[in-house]
């Protein structure tokens, strides 16, 4: 079908309608994100708390924080509001997997209520090989892991410390731990079917060649879609590297590192990053409509 690249059909199929994954969907099918997840194990050096998880989201948004409950409540007032809303995700303000508790909570009310809502989640990846049988009991069909380097002294510039086993660890030892589990999260997700995109950041300087290198890592264990996203750099989204004076990639050479990578595998060209709290068809944001207040008036 019209934009589906060179991805194999049995793939295609299952993503045809995901407005994240296919460019046509974007057109027609809604998604929403709630924010249930404050919590991260990680810090990268881009991110300000202060904002969303940028990740997965636009940088420099403060997103509504709900509870499981309140979440479900949204989930079901937007589907009844919008039909065309067939995706929930959960992807912040911080790490859905490090706020397990809430996000499964949040995906069994949802599926309960709301058998035929695709569930989707974005993590960082290091707690992800602990959750995958979870993952599955809830069907959740897509995972998007943020992988930025699976080079240590490459990492040891982006992470300044991962929080593992109850302590605190910094430098190339942390870096080690988190690509270790990325990429063993990522090869178990696809080897219990489940589709898996990767996320990366390009930081000029820091990982821009080296994501050539992610990029073969991760399509030789399966990822079915590589998002490189350029690091957005201004003092307004408050990124530390961005404080720091780095700058973010100009078009030309997000272009050229896409194209580099492109052959390889299937390159995500139409993400515009959505809010973490994000609603409605791309381009148009409706979350203003759906706040908690306007849910409890609409009841
Ligand atoms: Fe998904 Fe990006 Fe589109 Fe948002 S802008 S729906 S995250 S592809
Ligand atoms: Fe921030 Fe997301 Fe990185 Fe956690 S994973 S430090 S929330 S950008």
């Amino acid at each position: 079908g019209a934009g589906s690249g060179d991805m194999p059909q049995e793939i295609w199929d299952k993503v045809k309608n995901h407005p994240c994954y296919s460019e046509e969907a974007h057109h027609h099918y809604a998604r929403m994100h709630v924010a249930v997840a404050p919590a991260c194990n990680i810090q990268c050096n881009y991110c300000n708390r202060k904002y969303d998880c940028a990740n997965e989201s636009r940088p420099g948004v403060v997103s509504e924080k709900l509870s499981p409950e309140q979440a479900a409540k949204k989930v079901l007032a937007v589907a009844s509001a919008i039909p065309q809303m067939t995706v929930l995700g959960i992807a912040g303000p911080g790490d859905p997997l490090a706020n397990p508790g809430k996000t499964f909570k949040t995906f069994e009310l949802i599926s309960e209520a709301a058998p035929d809502i695709k569930l989707c989640l974005s993590t960082n990846g290091l707690a992800l090989p602990d959750h995958v049988e979870t993952i599955k009991k809830f069907n959740v069909d897509h995972v998007t892991i943020t992988i930025n380097m699976t080079d240590p002294d490459i990492g040891a510039e982006i992470y300044p410390w991962v929080f593992w086993k109850h302590k605190r660890v910094t430098g190339k030892e942390a870096a080690k731990i988190l690509t270790d589990r990325q990429l063993q999260g990522l090869e178990m997700l696809t080897a219990n079917g489940i589709l898996c995109k990767v996320n990366s950041v390009m930081i000029p300087g820091v990982n821009d060649d080296h994501l050539v290198t992610v990029n073969r890592e991760v399509k030789s264990r399966g990822a079915f879609l590589h998002n490189i996203m350029p690091l957005i750099s201004s003092p307004e989204h408050g990124t530390v590297f961005g404080l720091n004076g780095q700058r973010g990639p100009s078009a030309q050479e997000l272009k050229a590192l896409q194209d580099s990578c492109e052959g390889e595998m299937n390159m995500m060209r139409h993400c515009r990053q959505c809010r973490a709290d994000a609603v409605g068809l791309l381009g148009e944001d409706r979350s203003a409509e759906f706040t908690t207040d306007k849910i409890m008036e609409m009841e």
